[in-house]
């Protein structure tokens, strides 16, 4: 017997079905063919699952999400309008708790200093990062990672850095912040989303195509049956090292839009 073929896209957000301002109507084409194939559109970002809820539903997905650069997977519970969906939360990573539990112990005794997102009020962090209110509580709802800003010596940092690789935190350079976060990242997430599918539907061959356009979506990439690097402007930032990769011929929404309706045009 031959199994049936369906793509599972797994993509990051920013720069890739995203544009800067945020729009992803260039790939709309793209994303209407695939509900209509009913193949999955998973979201897989260093974003909170808080921040990526309302493009779920704003997109009509009914698929898993991937949040906080792999740290954790949310699956959704009931098939209800998307407003209402409800997810089961599962942390891949360390607890945020813990993660904290282990930094701020580190910078009592020590005397590090720092500040997170655990420290500021909604305020603090909205005027820190040009958030709305709205946007800094969504991307303060954090649960498997914890942005810092690192106010100290670098040679302190270095210190902090080995005390938490000892516990099993990474210390990540992110564009503002640097990550704590437990030792996952966005391939844990394609792993996870795989076997849900596979689960939920053993008769089908799933293939997993993944797009992604800097550092962080690399492993994302190299974990997938097709790689696809949305480009920036001056050309790709990353070269995942996978049997299957393609580049998309724009950046963000509009690449990606190319990119997938080849793809679908080809199965
Ligand atoms: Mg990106």
């Amino acid at each position: 017997m031959s199994l049936q073929k369906k793509l599972l896209v797994v993509t990051d957000l920013d720069a890739t079905l995203l544009d800067h301002n945020y729009s992803w109507a260039a790939a709309e084409p793209a994303i209407g063919q695939l509900r209509t194939y009913g193949f999955p559109l998973v979201f897989n970002s260093s974003k909170t699952l808080a921040e990526m809820k309302p493009l779920a539903s704003a997109l009509d997905s009914g698929a898993p999400i991937v949040a906080e650069n792999g740290g954790l997977v949310a699956l959704p519970e009931n098939g209800g309008a998307p407003d209402t969906r409800e997810y089961a939360i599962d942390v891949k990573g360390l607890a945020r708790q813990t993660i904290l539990d282990v930094a701020h112990g580190l910078r009592a005794r020590e005397g590090y200093q720092f500040r997170g997102f655990a420290d500021w009020s909604t305020a603090e962090l909205a005027a820190l990062t040009g958030l709305s209110t709205e946007q800094a509580e969504a991307s303060g709802t954090r649960l498997a990672t914890e942005p810092i800003r690192w106010d100290d010596s670098e040679a302190n940092r270095l210190r902090f850095a080995d005390s938490l690789a000892t516990q099993g935190i990474r210390m990540l350079k992110g564009g503002r912040f640097w990550h704590l976060m437990g030792d996952v990242d966005k391939a844990d997430g394609v792993q996870a989303v795989r076997q849900y599918y596979e689960q939920r539907e053993p008769n089908v061959a799933w293939q997993v195509v993944a797009l992604g356009d800097s550092a962080n979506d690399t492993a994302m990439l190299e974990a997938a049956d097709i790689a696809v690097v949305i480009p920036h402007a001056e050309g790709p930032r990353i070269q995942p090292e996978a049997a299957h990769v393609r580049h998309a011929p724009h950046p963000a929404s509009a690449g990606w839009n190319a990119a997938i309706l080849s793809l679908l045009a080809e199965i």
